[in-house]
């Protein structure tokens, strides 16, 4: 079986001395973690501080965007190579808020897989559907295209390396949350897209992870569902007592 994934995405929140609390808070708890991998994805201004205070722990630190050259002159950008020097192991791409507010297309989210690749970061992409495209019955439409026009080019090692976090937009920050079988059903869907284009055992090793409104009164439902891999996080990892919480059930459930 492999481990769940629980990342949190502390998006533009927090002070440099809290997203430290919160850091070194994780890092004492989670000091003997193995049978589930954790990350953190704090703000750029405090990669670096949290890469060093988790220096040496379990805990992975992943940035929540970056840019799709690697340097030059792109004024007030971020780069994979910057990222992988501060200590980032992860970073995640494409995820709605970008989509939604920068217009990231699925062309600028491919363009900045491959470069995180080149960069010898781990990406998760983030994929789903709007309310209005559920609605219409388009959640598979919408999620497939984001998939092949997001991964085109890549290898089936790369992929296998990838984590891919179902959120659908409806249920991030809305406290709506999908409904465990809604969830697990798009989840099967998008390894049976990886599973067509890279075979099955790349399906297999893959995580899907799934985001939206996940928090600990929710986790155990949705985490034990045989398609899901672990979870993307936004306001629930921004105390440290509720992600801790997720973080137990997905040990619980290992
Ligand atoms: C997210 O932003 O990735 C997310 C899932 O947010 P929330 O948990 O707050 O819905």
């Amino acid at each position: 079986m492999k481990k769940q994934f629980i990342a949190g995405n502390w998006k533009m929140n927090l002070t440099l001395e809290e997203a430290g609390n919160l850091a070194k808070r994780l890092r004492d708890e989670l000091a003997n973690i193995n049978k589930v991998d954790v990350g953190v994805c704090p703000s750029f201004i405090f990669l670096r501080d949290v890469c060093k205070i988790l220096q040496g722990s379990k805990i992975y630190v992943g940035a929540q965007n970056m840019y799709l050259e690697k340097s030059g002159a792109f004024t007030g950008e971020v780069s994979g190579v910057m990222l992988k020097d501060v200590g980032c192991t992860h970073v995640i791409i494409g995820h709605s808020e970008r989509r939604m507010f920068f217009q990231e297309t699925n062309s600028i989210i491919n363009s900045k897989l491959k470069t995180a690749y080149s960069c010898d970061l781990n990406p998760i992409l983030c994929v789903g559907e709007k309310q209005e495209e559920r609605d219409a019955d388009k959640t598979e439409e919408v999620v497939g295209i984001q998939l092949s026009e997001g991964l085109d080019g890549l290898t089936s090692e790369q992929v296998e390396r990838l984590t891919i976090a179902y959120e659908p937009v409806w249920a991030i920050g809305t406290g709506k949350t999908a409904t465990p079988e809604q969830a697990n059903e798009v989840h099967a869907y998008i390894r049976g897209i990886i599973e067509n284009r890279y075979g099955k055992d790349v399906a297999q090793s893959i995580r899907i992870q799934y985001g939206g409104s996940v928090k600990s009164s929710n986790a155990e439902e949705l985490l034990g569902q045989p398609e899901i891999d672990g979870a993307l996080v936004g306001g629930a990892s921004l105390d440290s007592d509720s992600f801790l919480d997720i973080v137990s059930v997905a040990i619980k459930l290992s």
